[in-house]
């Protein structure tokens, strides 16, 4: 008999198969007009990634990292800056807050969505301001898949004359109160990482806004500052342009996103209802939807939960094991008056399980069971 194959934590392998033909001929078009950066495929990305989500600019870039930079780069983010940021994320998020100087300041999330707990921002705004600092922006975390709470977000932001800035390298492709990730904030970041909803074969993002001086910067940012070449530059930039060869890839990708979010969302919904009796399965808000970057349950005993499931043949996986506030990396900024002892919990308790467009309904069973049979125990 053949054995099973593994259930894949993430499977890009058919995916690929799906669509192997498609990316080897745009592949060998870029082999063919050898324009290897901002070739003609970077502009027709853009566009086609604007008209996906209804942002009137995209600006590809070289990861979610450098779109993140790149946007508080041009709003002027500096030292002696507060920027208010979930303590439950990756790195990146507060990371490059540091990296401009200003101070990451560390907010506690709801322990239901894993979103920022935006009712501890007028409290952290005034700590920041006690301390000194000058609250400039706010970046909310689309944790896992699904957007933050912008309108709340919003609302705070115009009162204290806040930037907001959306991470939502998990979430493209996600829409919350009827509107598209890409749209709800005044700028978003995007990842195309390969193991994001929509992934490359390498690394690569994308800001969007619809303020065209913003736009202009950013454009200006990625390759160096420049003016009207690359050397004529006018401010302090990067290099932070995405290859042509990942833009060529993701336009075949993108031409199949939808069909992969409707099935994500059928893997997430099949799941929770085959598991809500037995562990704590991750809510979605009212008028959100959320693209299931991560399915995360929460179970108290993590460790002997992961070895069970290891035992079945179910890869597992934790993110995060650690919040940034505790990271020795950022230990020294501060945290939200209130402190953030749900990213603490859920540090301690969250375990992702399989999650891709093409996990079948057997393996879905495989993993459904598994996980009924380490918390019957
Ligand atoms: C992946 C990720 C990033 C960074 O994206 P890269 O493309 O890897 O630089 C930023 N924020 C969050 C929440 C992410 O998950």
């Amino acid at each position: 008999m053949k054995a099973q194959p593994d259930i894949a934590f993430i499977d890009l392998r058919t995916q690929q198969d799906r669509i192997r033909p498609r990316i080897d001929a745009a592949i060998a078009r870029v082999l063919d007009h050898g324009q290897y950066i901002m070739g003609p495929e970077i502009g027709e990305f853009e566009r086609q990634l604007a008209s996906f989500c209804g942002a009137r600019h995209a600006i590809s870039c070289a990861s979610g990292t450098d779109a993140l930079l790149l946007v508080l780069m041009a709003w002027g983010v500096q030292r002696g800056d507060a920027v208010f940021v979930p303590s439950f994320t990756f790195v990146s998020t507060a990371e490059v807050i540091a990296l401009l100087g200003a101070t990451p300041v560390f907010l506690d999330v709801e322990p239901d969505t894993f979103l920022l707990r935006v009712e501890q921002l007028d409290a952290a705004i005034k700590a920041a301001r006690d301390a000194g600092l000058r609250p400039r922006a706010v970046i909310p975390v689309d944790l896992f898949g699904q957007p933050a709470d912008y309108a709340a977000v919003r609302e705070v932001a115009a009162r204290e004359d806040l930037l907001v800035l959306a991470d939502a390298a998990q979430s493209f492709g996600a829409r919350r109160d009827g509107a598209n990730v890409g749209t709800l904030a005044p700028a978003t970041a995007t990842s195309f990482f390969p193991a994001k909803p929509l992934g490359c074969y390498g690394d690569g993002g994308a800001v969007f806004t619809d303020d065209d001086a913003l736009a202009g910067i950013v454009e200006s940012l990625r390759v160096h500052g420049k003016g009207s070449d690359k050397y004529d530059n006018v401010r302090v930039g990067i290099n932070g342009r995405m290859d042509t060869m990942q833009a060529a890839i993701l336009i075949e990708k993108l031409a199949i996103f939808a069909d992969e979010v409707e099935r994500r969302d059928r893997v997430a919904q099949r799941y929770s209802a085959a598991l809500a009796d037995v562990a704590r399965v991750p809510v979605v808000a009212p008028g959100a939807s959320c693209v299931w970057a991560q399915y995360t349950i929460q179970v108290e005993d993590r460790a002997a939960f992961a070895a069970h499931m290891k035992a079945a043949g179910v890869p597992t996986a934790v993110y995060y094991p650690t919040p940034l506030h505790r990271q020795s990396a950022f230990r020294q900024f501060p945290v939200a008056p209130g402190g953030a002892p749900d990213c603490d919990l859920l540090a301690a308790r969250v375990i992702s399980l399989p999650m891709h467009p093409y996990l079948a309904p057997a393996d879905q069973d495989v993993v459904i069971a598994a996980v009924r049979a380490a918390l019957a125990r």
